[in-house]
């Protein structure tokens, strides 16, 4: 049989999202689909279901991740995984995560349709609770790549009753879930389609972000001691107002982060005793930064530290989250993807965590993004332009064929 090239269907694509958004669609035009309620086992299922039609087989791990599997030809070869998540936060968008599991989907039914099967078996998978719904976020990718922490069926999911319940009532075994840990090297690769939630792509009218990983947060308090007092008895020159020595800094933290090309936000500010009538006696802040590598949030630190202390601050730091990079491999996928199909595309950090974050413990991966319109998301306004997903798609499904020719047989290629 002649090979034809395999081709995304957007038509069909594009039918696809609107099926899916109907599962737990909201009167305001998003969609309801919280981690394990009705809606989000309904479309889980939704999507299994389309995953046998394409040709895959399918089965669910014991954290409740759903796999597809697509064979490959040749024999011994780890599967590319492609995916994301179809659940929601309350009343959220119909992009978030279900573009991801839906452009997976259309890229294997491309192959199957194509009568085509790659080296690398495909595997699609449509992770669970990604969003931070159950005490918090990636609950299923966590699972996956063994950073699953057993503790997490104890805490609280967003309608304050335990995660386990929430697990035991889908039919999973809350400790079981651990079980679900795939060695490191099980995968060649992961790659993950997902909307932009930020405006940057959107604002400069390019259609494809390739993501060069998903920035490390740290953050920070600050101390600032001054001395409370009678805010009409005492003089201008006889105060120490905490506030007022605590404002250059604000300002200083916007200035760091200009300056070493990350994002750097003061978030809170408790203002003690906190009356209109008295001069602020004690402020406390807390700032965090962003940014892709570890040596600009070292540096960044440092010089929010010389500047906290000068402005006579107790300065701490209070976390700590690694930047995970994209692979180079995958990233390099991304770009000749992008380019065999003619598609300006920018290098850029994601500011939120994904399902690929966690991944990264197990196997090389990397991200593509699609603009959000207006970059909002996590709302029932949560808009991509169709041309945007069916680009993304073809991106996607571009991405795995060129990692399926690049990548050799031990997962190292
Ligand atoms: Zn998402």
């Amino acid at each position: 049989m002649a090979e034809t090239r395999p081709e995304i269907d957007g038509e069909r694509l594009l039918g696809d999202l609107e099926a899916l958004a109907r599962i737990g669609a909201t009167p305001q035009g998003g969609v309801n689909r919280i981690a394990f309620s009705p809606a989000d086992l309904e479309a889980r299922q939704w999507v299994e279901e389309a995953m046998r039609a394409a040709g895959m087989e399918v089965h669910r791990d014991p954290a409740g991740n759903t796999i597809g599997t697509y064979p490959g030809r040749e024999p011994g070869l780890a599967p590319i995984a492609l995916g994301s998540h179809t659940d929601t936060v309350p009343n959220g968008g119909r992009y978030d995560g279900a573009l991801g599991v839906i452009a997976a989907l259309a890229s294997v039914r491309a192959l199957h349709a194509a009568g085509q099967r790659l080296r690398h078996p495909v595997e699609v998978i449509n992770f669970v609770a990604e969003e931070a719904t159950m005490g918090g976020g990636t609950f299923g990718s966590r699972a996956m790549a063994g950073l699953f922490d057993p503790a997490s069926i104890h805490h609280e999911a967003v309608d304050g009753r335990p995660v386990a319940e929430h697990l035991r009532s889908a039919g999973i075994d809350p400790e079981a879930v651990a079980t679900a840990a795939r060695p490191a090297g099980s995968l060649a690769a992961y790659v993950e389609l997902h909307i932009e939630q930020g405006g940057v792509l959107d604002k400069a009218g390019v259609p494809v972000g390739v993501v060069e990983g998903i920035v490390g947060i740290r953050r920070y308090t600050a101390v600032f001691e001054g001395e409370a007092n009678h805010a009409g008895t005492t003089p201008m020159d006889g105060r120490r107002d905490a506030l007022v020595m605590a404002a250059p800094f604000v300002l200083a933290v916007r200035e760091i982060a200009v300056a070493h090309g990350i994002v750097g936000t003061v978030g809170t500010l408790r203002v003690s005793p906190g009356a209109s009538n008295v001069i602020p006696g004690r402020v406390e802040l807390t700032a965090e930064i962003r940014g892709l590598d570890e040596a600009t949030l070292d540096a960044a630190e440092a010089a929010l530290q010389a500047r906290a202390e000068a402005d006579g601050a107790a300065f701490a730091r209070i976390s700590a989250k690694e930047p995970v990079v994209s692979d180079p491999a995958v990233v390099a996928a991304v770009e000749t993807a992008c380019r065999d199909l003619g598609l300006a595309y920018r290098r850029m950090p994601s500011g939120a965590g994904h399902d690929a974050m966690c991944m990264a413990a197990i196997t090389r991966q990397g991200m593509i993004f699609v603009p959000s319109r207006r970059g909002i998301s996590h709302s029932p306004e949560e808009y991509t332009a169709p041309e945007d997903c069916v680009t993304g798609a073809r991106v996607l499904l571009g991405t795995l064929l060129a990692l399926d020719a690049a990548l050799d047989s031990t997962g190292e290629g």
